[in-house]
């Protein structure tokens, strides 16, 4: 059952909303209410598309006055269905779309409904890119409050740290910046402590020259994994900060299961074949694909993996150390896995992420060697089951070898000391900065610190 609404409320919103109300009786609901993973079936009360500032301020007064609990959505792309709620009101930020480039400054505005390639297109007209995530569809907002991960984090930091300014909606209605000079607490706490101080609706980001790029997978026999991991332990502990360097299990065309390494070199051209060529010398690869492409190929690469309204439950740990006895789980795991679309992914850290002091952003986890990502990717509804339990399993079994963080962006729905771990030792300053800009939680549909 749905909660609705009176119309009289509808009618209200719609009179102070420049952008589209919708509700459950409305022909664009079961649309709406749709995020990227297909697990998630939330029905919310009402869906505020909005277009700017003033819509965002509409919608959050008629939540709080209606009592309704808040969720907000960027892109949609949280694993745990976080940008939806059950009765509630969805403050819907994919319309504004908006941005501007400053090629000069080497700068980018940008509204908060925006996804990767929509922002790496406009960058890239300048020849110009920030660290953004790795799959062209999720969305610039959520991914940067969490921390964010990408191709370019080695060389250029994480998403985050990119993050020059940000104008913020706050629980109470007000408007405010938030950079280096304004508020600096709530800056602070907006790069890694994801959704809790306020609703962003516009980001400022620093941008790097970034031309073409050395990318794509080297691909190897399952047989091999074990081979493969160890190899890709030495060569990503060797690399340098234009390099970073993924292991995943990969599904071949014919159904096979096999095993690749994963490059993306951001370094100067004329260099590139040293860095890679103990990748390419290494075994007896199915396939060598990395070649020479632009930034926004190498960031949709992976998009055909991961279409809109499969069905995912993801897990993840950062990992300590790639041993022996780690790899000899994973690979056993991998080779135990349900279906063939599962991907196992281990992405390395390091370089400039390493190199931000701890205490400059609220991300927790800035020593972290690798993390472990198991996503569990199908498509028949009557077999969650057998996939749920296998991630849980694996990621059981890695305990051993794990830090005790993860990513807040990676955390499916795991419970009150999962969120802690993935704060990290920043947690009770986060609870602080909740306690001053969101006393009484309105902003709780995310992975909640709790004042
Ligand atoms: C296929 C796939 C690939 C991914 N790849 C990467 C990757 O390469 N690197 C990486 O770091 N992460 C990656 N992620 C994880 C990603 O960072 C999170 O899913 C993130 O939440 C996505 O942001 P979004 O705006 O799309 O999310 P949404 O689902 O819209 O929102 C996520 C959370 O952020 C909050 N939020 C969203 N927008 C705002 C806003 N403007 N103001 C305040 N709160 C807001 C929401 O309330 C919610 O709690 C990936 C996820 C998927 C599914």
């Amino acid at each position: 059952m749905t909660i609705t609404l009176e119309r009289p409320a509808f009618d209200s919103l719609r009179a102070d909303m420049r952008g589209e109300v919708i509700g459950p009786a409305d022909p664009g609901y079961e649309t709406a209410r749709r995020v990227h993973n297909g697990m998630i079936d939330k029905r919310p009360a009402v869906i505020a598309r909005c277009t700017g500032v003033a819509d965002v301020q509409a919608a959050l007064h008629f939540g709080i006055a209606h009592d309704l609990p808040v969720a907000v959505r960027g892109g949609g792309h949280n694993v745990a269905g976080k940008a939806v709620c059950d009765d509630g009101i969805v403050i819907d930020l994919s319309p504004m779309k908006g941005m501007r480039v400053l090629p000069g400054e080497r700068v980018a505005q940008a509204q908060a409904g925006l996804t990767w390639g929509e922002f790496d297109r406009e960058t890239q007209a300048f020849g110009l890119a920030t660290t953004g995530g790795a799959i062209s569809t999720t969305g610039i907002a959520g991914l940067t409050l969490g921390g964010g991960i990408g191709w370019l984090q080695r060389k250029h930091g994480l998403t985050c740290d990119n993050l020059l300014s940000a104008d913020v909606v706050l629980a109470d209605g007000r408007f405010l910046r938030a950079n280096g000079a304004e508020n600096e607490d709530l800056f602070w706490g907006l790069r890694g402590g994801g959704g809790n101080f306020g609703i962003v609706t516009s980001f400022e980001y620093r941008l790097h020259p970034v031309g073409r790029v050395v990318g794509g997978p080297v691909v190897y026999p399952f047989d091999a994994a074990r081979e493969v991991f160890r190899f890709y332990r030495d060569y990503s502990a060797a690399a340098p900060d234009d390099l970073f360097v993924e292991f995943g299990m990969a599904t071949l065309p014919d159904g096979q299961r096999a095993v690749m390494v994963f490059v993306v070199y951001a370094g100067p051209l004329a260099a590139a074949d040293d860095v890679l060529r103990p990748l390419r010398e290494f075994g007896s690869p199915l396939e060598d694909m990395t070649a020479t492409m632009s930034y926004c190929e190498v960031q949709q690469a992976f998009d055909a993996d991961f279409p809109d309204g499969i069905l995912n439950y993801w897990k993840s740990s950062n990992i300590r150390e790639l041993t022996d006895d780690a790899i000899e789980t994973m690979v056993a795991f991998m080779a135990a896995s349900p279906s063939l679309r599962p991907m196992v992914i281990i992405d390395q850290f390091g370089g400039a992420v390493a190199r931000v002091p701890d205490d400059a952003t609220a991300f927790g986890h800035r020593d972290a060697a690798y993390d472990l990502i198991i996503a569990a990717i199908w498509s028949a509804p009557g077999e969650q089951e057998a996939h749920i339990d296998w991630a849980r399993r694996f990621w059981e079994a890695m305990q051993p070898h794990a830090s005790g963080d993860v990513y807040v962006n990676y955390l499916s729905e795991e419970g009150q000391d999962r969120v802690r771990d993935a704060y990290g030792h920043h947690y009770a300053r986060l609870v602080d900065l909740k306690r001053r800009y969101d006393p009484h939680n309105v902003f709780r549909g995310n992975q909640n610190i709790q004042p």
